[in-house]
């Protein structure tokens, strides 16, 4: 028991360099804060050696919020929700008009094939 319990402490320490960077335990840290359209200060810690992006969404709300209290990002960021979806409608009337192009050309192959339309 106490030999497993050991061993798993082993190898955590044999991954240390790496482990150590992902938690970030030793890593110095600098407080960010954004705001987003909603007034919503939300601070992000960063790596002090990381470049705090310019955006940043909102945990509360999603919408995209910058450093500048006085001027935080437009809220642009529900948008692609209704493109998404938009895209979505738009792909499937696209195929609805592919099928509806389909069978308006077997119609009218059908129709050339009989004779009733002569072109
Ligand atoms: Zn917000």
């Amino acid at each position: 028991m106490a030999g497993a319990g050991n061993a798993i402490r082993g190898s955590r320490v044999g991954a240390g360099p790496m482990g150590e960077a992902e938690r970030g335990d030793t890593a110095p840290r600098r407080a960010i804060t954004y705001f987003c359209s909603h007034d919503h200060r939300s601070v992000i810690t960063f790596a002090v050696e990381a470049v705090p992006p310019e955006l940043w969404d909102c945990p509360k709300c999603g919408l995209p919020a910058s450093m500048d209290s006085d001027n935080p990002p437009p809220a642009t960021k529900i948008e692609p929700y209704k493109t998404h979806l938009a895209y979505v409608k738009e792909r499937r009337s696209d195929q609805e008009a592919e099928v509806i192009l389909d069978e308006a050309l077997a119609l009218l192959r059908s129709r050339r094939k009989s004779g009733d339309v002569i072109f």
